[in-house]
């Protein structure tokens, strides 16, 4: 497979920007937990793919370190000014709806289905995550934890691929990573 298709393809299923990256680049900050635990999106403790309840860095670096590659996906959202709450949350959602789009894309037609996929903030595949009722989590296929959660240093990342991270004022972007075994 030319692996190079997958910036292709998740350009085309609406990603702003993609780029490939070696998951042995990845740079990893624990103190992104502590911006976690300060509750700033408001997720924490609230979800079972986020902290706590996900897990500690150091045991989702684990799961992390069985792939070697992943694409790097940003989506870029105008809104109505900086203050836009709403627009930003809209732009939450849409960006998702695109992340799982690419996602089910490299699945049915690159057939890498062995895939760690890590989106921005908490797991909104249910409207209440099951986390709050104390149940396990109702669709443990579906779940995807955050680049955020894993305490992926994501600046750095977007500068190493010549990602923009700012892109203008009025605008949000958003951040996911799929990560895959690709033999090239
Ligand atoms: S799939 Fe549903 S229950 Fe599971 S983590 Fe996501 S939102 Fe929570």
């Amino acid at each position: 497979m030319d692996i190079t298709n997958l910036v292709r393809e998740a350009l085309e299923l609406q990603a702003t920007h993609a780029a490939l990256v070696d998951v042995l680049d990845l740079k990893f900050n624990e103190e992104f937990r502590t911006l976690c635990e300060k509750n700033t999106c408001g997720s924490y403790n609230k979800n079972w793919m986020c902290p706590p309840a996900v897990g500690p860095i150091s045991i989702l670096k684990e799961e992390i370190f069985h792939f070697k590659q992943g694409l790097l996906l940003q989506t870029v959202h105008d809104l109505k000014s900086s203050f836009d709450w709403k627009g930003m949350m809209a732009a939450g959602v849409k960006h998702t709806t695109i992340f799982r789009t690419i996602l089910g894309s490299l699945e049915i037609n690159y057939a890498l289905n062995d895939n760690l996929p890590l989106n921005a903030g908490p797991c909104t595949y249910c409207a209440k995550c099951t986390f709050l009722e104390n149940e396990p989590c109702r669709f443990p296929d579906q779940a995807m934890t955050s680049v955020e959660a894993c305490g992926i240093d994501v600046l750095t990342l977007e500068k190493s691929c010549g990602m923009p991270y700012y892109n203008g004022k009025n605008t949000v972007s958003y951040v996911g990573l799929i990560l895959f075994n690709v033999d090239v």
